[in-house]
Order: structure tokens, then sequence, then C-alpha cells
């Protein structure tokens, strides 16, 4: 068992905890990552990513954190695999304890643990991930440019990503569990205008269809009827929503309806005074890799003003 000390401890290493690192490092704040049990993030579980600036060719995401990472340690930041399981934001230094039994604490702490897409759990999900089944239209929707598309779900994330669909596809269809949707109305009065866009009602997903060459097709069965149907299809979007991995601050951080980090609009900053949040774990709005590393900058930028200002106050006396 061993404690680290940081001037910036950051717990997660996905685009926005490894942003974090790379310019609380350049500050001179020798920050320390806890991994967690997913290195690199979400996009180590996609391949084709290619709205991430940079690159004119399509890069693959786990490459994508590797050189994200290597850049991060090589401009003097700690990487350490670990699980963080509980925290102590009652002052700073904020102390946070690792599965492996390690104790690690920060002057200042970055909260970038990210959020995980609800995924159906039905036969055919995992084997076809990335091979027709997707939980991101803004990410892979451009793959499936004049093909046919279904997605689903019935909140505003599912119908927001088939109104996204349809500039890549002209054969969008809706599936819903119930006959009436929980989206806002002014979404659901875009979608059911829509021309390219169809919904099939009462209708839950029972397992994907397809094989080593893709996905080919959804089966259903009918809530209300028993009936089994099959909707051919080349691409899939499952749209059930998300959960933030919030469940360490639980009663101590605010959390919103969703699950999801409050922090002060346009910040990074949460209510503690040198604790920050970024990326997923606080913004259900974007969502991409691009954002996350934004905000994951925005938290170092804080991060080294909120230790500037209090070792100014501190040389005061
Ligand atoms: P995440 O990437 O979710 O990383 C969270 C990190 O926190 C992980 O390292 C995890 O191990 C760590 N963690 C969690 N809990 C703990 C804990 N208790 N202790 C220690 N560590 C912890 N976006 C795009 O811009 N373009 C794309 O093409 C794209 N494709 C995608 C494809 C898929 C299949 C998915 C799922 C997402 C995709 N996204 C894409 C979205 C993008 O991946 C996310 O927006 C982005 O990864 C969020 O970054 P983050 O750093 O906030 O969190
Ligand atoms: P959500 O509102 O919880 O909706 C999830 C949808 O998925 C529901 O329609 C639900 O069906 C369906 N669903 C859940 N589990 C399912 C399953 N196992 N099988 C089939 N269908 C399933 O989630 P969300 O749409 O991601 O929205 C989350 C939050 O973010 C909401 O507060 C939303 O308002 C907000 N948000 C806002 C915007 C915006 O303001 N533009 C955009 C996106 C999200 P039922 O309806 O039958 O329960």
């Amino acid at each position: 068992m061993a404690t680290h000390t940081t001037r910036m401890l950051i717990i997660g290493s996905g685009p926005a905890g490894l942003s974090a690192a790379i310019y609380g490092a350049r500050a001179g704040m020798q920050p320390i990552v806890v991994q967690g049990l997913q290195p690199g993030g979400q996009l180590t579980i996609t391949t084709d990513v290619e709205n991430y600036p940079g690159f004119r060719d399509v890069i693959q995401g786990p490459w994508l954190m590797q050189e994200m990472q290597a850049q991060a340690e090589h401009v003097g930041t700690r990487m350490l695999w670990d699980t963080i399981t509980e925290v102590d934001l009652s002052g700073s230094p904020f102390r946070a304890i690792g599965d492996s039994g390690d104790i690690y604490e920060g002057d200042t702490l970055v909260i970038a643990t990210g959020a995980q897409a609800k995924w159906l759990g039905v036969p055919g999900e995992q084997e076809l991930s990335g091979k027709g089944v997707s939980a991101c239209a803004t990410c892979d929707g451009f793959f499936y440019r004049g093909k046919k598309v279904v997605v689903i779900g019935g909140g505003n994330t599912a119908v927001e990503e088939a109104l996204y669909l349809t500039n890549h596809s002209q054969d969008v269809t809706l599936i819903h569990r119930r006959d009436s949707l929980r989206a806002e109305k002014i979404l659901q009065d875009r979608l059911l205008a829509h021309p390219n866009i169809k919904v099939l009602w009462n209708k839950a997903v029972d397992h994907f269809v397809g094989g080593d060459t893709g996905l080919t097709g959804v089966a259903l069965k009918d809530t209300v009827t028993g009936e089994s149907s099959v909707a051919p299809t080349d691409g899939a979007f499952v749209a059930i929503g998300h959960a933030p991995s919030t469940e360490l601050f639980k009663g101590k951080l605010e959390v919103d309806a969703g699950g999801y980090l409050v922090v002060q609009p346009g910040t990074p900053k949460t209510a503690i005074a040198g604790v920050f949040a970024c990326g997923d774990v606080m913004d259900h709005t974007y969502r991409q890799a691009v954002t996350a590393a934004g905000t994951g900058c925005m938290a170092a930028l804080d991060a080294e003003r909120f230790l500037a200002e209090k070792d100014f106050q501190a040389a005061k006396g």
C-alpha cells in the first residue's frame, strides 16, 4: 500500500482526463492519472474515428488514445493503473482510495470518469457492435451514407439521433417499445413530419441479425400482440440513454436528474473549490471526444489558477 501525492489528481484516462493531464503537466503540476477499468476510455471500444481534428485520414480509436497517453506521459504525467473506490472531498488535499489499497492525494482533483451508453443486452448486440450496431450516430452515422438505418429508443436522444441520421440516409426507422414517445414535443413534431423517417411503434428488439459480414436486420417482437418480425437494416443505433460514472460522488457532489455532475455553467468547476469535472461525466448534450478534450483543458487551466491563487494567499500570510 502506497500513498501518491500530486498537485493535480485526475480520475479517468479518456480524452478529458488525458487532455487535462497534458495541460497540467506542461503547467508543472506533475499530474497523476488513475486510469480505471477502461484505460483510454470509450474510444478504445470503437474502430474508425474521423471527426477528431488533426487527421486527414480515418484513424482508429484505440490508436488515438495510445497517442494521447504517450503525449501526456512525454510531458510528465504519471499514469497509474488502479480504480478509485472511494473519495474524500472534505478538504484539500482531496483523497481517493484505489482498489489496490493505494491512497492518492491531490491539491486539486479533476474528475473525468466519463459515461457509458446503455445497451439493450439482447443476443447479437455485443457481437455486432462496430459491425452495424452502434450507440453514437454522430460518431458512426457517416458510415451509413445512402444505407438503411434504424434507431432504437423513444427519448430525446433517440429522436435526435434519427433526425441526425437523415443527413446521411434517406431511410431511417425509429423503433420504440411503446405507442408514444418520451421525447420533447418539438422534437417529436420534427421527427413525425420528416419524409425520410418512419416509426415502428410497440416493437421491442428481440435480437440483432447478422454474421461475419455485419448486421443485416433487427428481429422484433410486438409488445402488444407478441408477433415476431424482422426489420432489414444496415445499421442499428441503440439510443436508450447513457449512464454517467458518478457513483463515487453521490452525496458529495450535486448530480442532475440524469445523474451527471453539475458544474457552474460554462466552466468545469463543481461546488467544491479545487474539484473540477470534465468530459462526458458532466456533459449530457455533446458527448464527443473533442468536447471532452476541450473541457479537460479547461479543468487543467482552472486547476492551475486555483493553485496559483492559493499559493499567493499563503505567501501573503
Ligand atoms: P471516457 O472516454 O468515458 O473515459 C472515462 C475514463 O474514466 C476511463 O478511462 C475509465 O477507466 C475511467 N474511470 C471511470 N471510473 C473510474 C474510477 N472509479 N476510477 C478510475 N478511473 C475511472 N466521439 C467522437 O468524438 N468521435 C467518435 O467517432 C466517437 N465514437 C464513439 C464510438 C463508441 C462506440 C463510443 C462508446 C463513443 C464514441 N465517441 C466518439 C464518444 C467519445 O468516446 C466520448 O465522448 C469520450 O470518450 C468521452 O471522454 P471522457 O474522457 O469524458 O470519458
Ligand atoms: P431517456 O429520456 O431515459 O429515454 C430513454 C428511451 O429509451 C425511452 O424512450 C425508453 O423507453 C427507451 N428505453 C430504455 N430502455 C429500453 C430498453 N431496454 N429497450 C427499449 N427501449 C428502452 O434517455 P435519453 O433520451 O438519452 O435522455 C436522457 C436525458 O437527457 C433526458 O433528461 C433528456 O431530456 C436529456 N436529453 C436532452 C436533449 C436535448 O435537450 N436536446 C438531448 C438528449 C438528451 P420508454 O419511453 O418506454 O421508457
